[in-house]
């Protein structure tokens, strides 16, 4: 599969990657939906006349909306399909897109001269708890080792119900939140911006197709209802966390903004990149055990800039891989009450910590509670957030041949605003 379109072998978005977004450029304001090739953008509104296969022909209209949902409503035949006339158009033999110089000049954009939106409408917005290593140090931390994970993490994916509406792409700044924390454990709250702002490193997958309440998504379906990945930063508000958390779980302190790269990686895309699932101990229940592979080898990156600072620091390298539950059991899990899902859904995978300190996958964990500051580049330290840092966060499969990348999940923290 060679591509007319030239690029480096280390380039995010192969022709074997064609991740799906939605973008709009300054001479044309309108969100569209594109894939991403090289480092441009295929405005599949442009060419939705030439999905002619028999899964697409009669609904030629999803490539011409606003968001992925109508798309991600699809089936993974289609989907396939979809992935399959799209490589077919981009390729070296095929003169459909190739030749037509009219067609081509209108159907390719710029990334760097393009905006972002948000994927799709998203309904609904769960955050799972699925990596061991992560839920370990946080035991620690706030129990002890010997009572580092809660007797229910081994035998469920813990997860809680998040905010939708404040569910932003990549490049929206956030606002250092507001809240009630206590200073000394046993003394009444004060409130104020909070003082321990955290970044969570996750990835999230969207759900395609719906389901009706009352009928679970057995876990061996389970992959017809995963569209694709995005890497996700969910911020947190740590101080507020830790007073407000009982017993509910997060509330405030997670709601204040999460934060999503605008590309969305295919399963199929990731096919080459499945490796082992995380060992389980003890036996999962029927309702949650699959014996195929559903794990994925995606190196995982985050640097912080401080402000007017050239110099971004690495400050946690880990992988995908680590996750102790997939998402396979994740939304058998999800569903197994009847809890419908719908397309468009987001379920967020968890801070996602490797077994090494350079790997844990937020400031609490890097920063061991406060108490181990990291130095960054530029000389200053940090325990947790400071106003105007930068946050990115890179995924990428590294394969011989081939990468497939996410692109980039990147945020500023600004300073809390004076409140009204
Ligand atoms: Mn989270």
């Amino acid at each position: 599969m060679v591509c007319f379109l030239k690029y480096s072998k280390y380039c995010d978005f192969p022709i074997e990657n064609l991740p799906y977004g939605v973008f709009s450029t300054p001479s044309n304001p309108t969100p569209r939906i594109g894939v991403a090739i090289a480092d441009g953008i295929l405005d599949l509104s442009e060419i939705a006349h030439l999905f002619t296969g028999p899964e697409l022909k009669n609904h030629q209209h999803v490539f011409r909306e606003q968001t992925l949902n109508s798309f991600m409503a699809l089936t993974p035949k289609a989907w396939k399909e979809a992935r399959e006339t799209i490589q077919s158009l981009l390729s070296e033999g095929n003169p459909t897109l190739q030749n037509n110089s009219d067609l081509r000049s209108r159907a390719f954009a710029l990334q760097s001269e393009s905006i972002m939106h948000l994927p799709a409408k998203i309904g609904d917005y769960t955050d799972f708890y699925s990596s061991i290593h992560h839920a370990t140090n946080v035991g620690v931390m706030f129990r002890s080792k010997e009572n580092a994970l809660m007797p229910n993490w081994k035998y469920l994916p813990v997860g809680y119900h998040g905010r939708a509406s404040s569910v932003l792409i990549s490049g929206t700044p956030i606002q250092r939140p507001y809240g009630q924390t206590t200073i000394v454990d046993g003394t009444p709250p004060v409130f104020g911006p909070s003082k321990l702002m955290d970044f969570e490193l996750e990835m999230a997958f969207f759900v395609g197709g719906s389901t009706k309440v009352g009928e679970p998504i057995p876990v061996e379906k389970a992959h017809e209802h995963i569209f694709g990945f995005v890497i996700m930063n969910d911020w947190s508000a740590r101080d507020i966390q830790k007073w407000e958390y009982i017993p509910l779980g997060p509330f405030t302190s997670k709601n204040l903004g999460t934060t999503i790269s605008p590309w969305v990686v295919t399963t199929f895309a990731l096919e080459p990149f499945i490796v082992d699932n995380y060992p389980q101990d003890p036996e999962p229940f029927p309702y949650l055990k699959h014996s195929d592979k559903y794990n994925f080898d995606i190196n995982l990156q985050v640097d912080i800039a401080p402000k007017g600072s050239n110099v971004s620091t690495t400050v946690c390298r880990s992988n995908y891989k680590y996750l102790y539950w997939t998402v396979k059991q994740q939304l058998a899990h999800h569903t197994i009450t009847g809890c419908n899902v719908n397309p468009g859904d987001l379920m967020g995978s968890g801070t996602i910590s490797g077994d090494t300190s350079d790997s844990y996958g937020s400031m609490l964990e890097l920063s061991w509670k406060g108490t181990k500051p990291l130095v960054l580049l530029d000389g200053s330290q940090r325990k947790f957030l400071l106003d105007d840092d930068t946050v990115t966060m890179k995924a990428v499969c590294e394969g011989d041949d081939y990468n497939i990348g996410f692109g980039t999940c990147s945020g500023t923290l600004l300073p809390a605003k004076e409140l009204k």
